[in-house]
């Protein structure tokens, strides 16, 4: 399983990507739901500081404490810099929680920051946060997570297998594969639509949809499906597409919906998914 979501708008949002042992946001509920499955977790990556992406943090710091938990295994908290009430919220836990038996690290984040998950070998992956437009005042950010991959340098794309074997006898693999990036997972946090330029070339895009119809929306706080669709269609890239934060207004026609996202994007190749507001999703 590559990850486990809950997510209904306005009351709790998680997303849990198993393949790193990372949470993003830790809404109510989540120690319940995952249950042994809070001790793996390694880093948690908050979007922004509403109720509904933070209330579960005093639980699952809380259930890591007991006698279950990996004690050596320190949990780490990264969110948006400057935060205020992620920053209250969090002076609060650890006032409350003065004798934890792991260490937790308070870990603000600016644009342009990193934060390595693991380095085996030449295999990295990393988070990157960025900002978003949300509602006034909260400072809110998505996240990227990259992986640094290696490819055929091309001036080297026309040479035989042979030749190419030769060259790594004489120089080592290193000679023949250039370094690049590729970002395999974007979680947009609650936001107006993402561009294209964020948006591009990411795996695996994770975007909020909290309004499944245009009429419904009051305020420019939160992305509409048709944005969503419009800017999907101007990228490029994207494999998978998973929709959450939906409003639980639509939950008696999600099949109409998924079925719906999934004809307007089917000559973009894209996967579509949808996180039923009432459910836990698993991919
Ligand atoms: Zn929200
Ligand atoms: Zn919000």
């Amino acid at each position: 399983m590559e990850f486990q979501i809950f997510s209904k708008a306005l009351y709790s949002t998680w997303i849990l990507y198993r393949p790193e042992r990372i949470l993003f946001d830790s809404g109510e509920g989540i120690s319940t739901i995952l249950g042994n499955s809070v001790y793996a977790i390694k880093d948690v990556f908050v979007t922004h500081g509403h109720v509904d992406h933070i209330a579960g943090l005093w639980g699952l710091i809380n259930t890591r404490n007991t006698a279950m938990g990996d004690r050596d295994k320190p949990l780490r908290i990264n969110y948006p810099a400057g935060n205020r009430a992620i920053e209250a919220f969090l002076d609060f836990i650890v006032s409350m929680n003065p004798r934890l038996r792991y260490d937790m690290i308070l870990n603000p984040l600016d644009d342009g920051n990193e934060v390595f998950l693991r380095t085996a070998g030449s295999f990295k992956r990393s988070v990157r946060p960025f900002r978003v437009k949300h509602t006034a005042g909260e400072i809110s950010c998505g996240y990227h997570i990259y992986e640094e991959r290696r490819k055929l340098k091309e001036e080297l794309s026309g040479l035989t297998s042979n030749e190419i074997a030769s060259i790594v006898r004489e120089k080592g693999r290193d000679a023949i594969t250039d370094i690049y990036t590729q970002k395999i997972v974007t979680i947009s946090g609650d936001t107006f639509a993402l561009p294209p330029e964020i948006i591009s070339n990411s795996e695996t895009l994770l975007h909020e949809c909290t309004f499944l119809q245009e009429k419904d929306r009051r305020n420019q706080n939160h992305s509409s499906v048709e944005e969503v669709i419009d800017s999907v269609k101007h990228s490029e890239g994207i494999k998978r597409l998973i929709l959450y934060h939906i409003s639980g207004r639509y939950t008696s026609r999600m099949k109409k919906w998924h079925s719906f996202v999934q004809k307007e994007l089917e000559d973009t190749g894209v996967e579509v998914y949808v996180v039923h507001p009432e459910h836990v999703f698993t991919l």
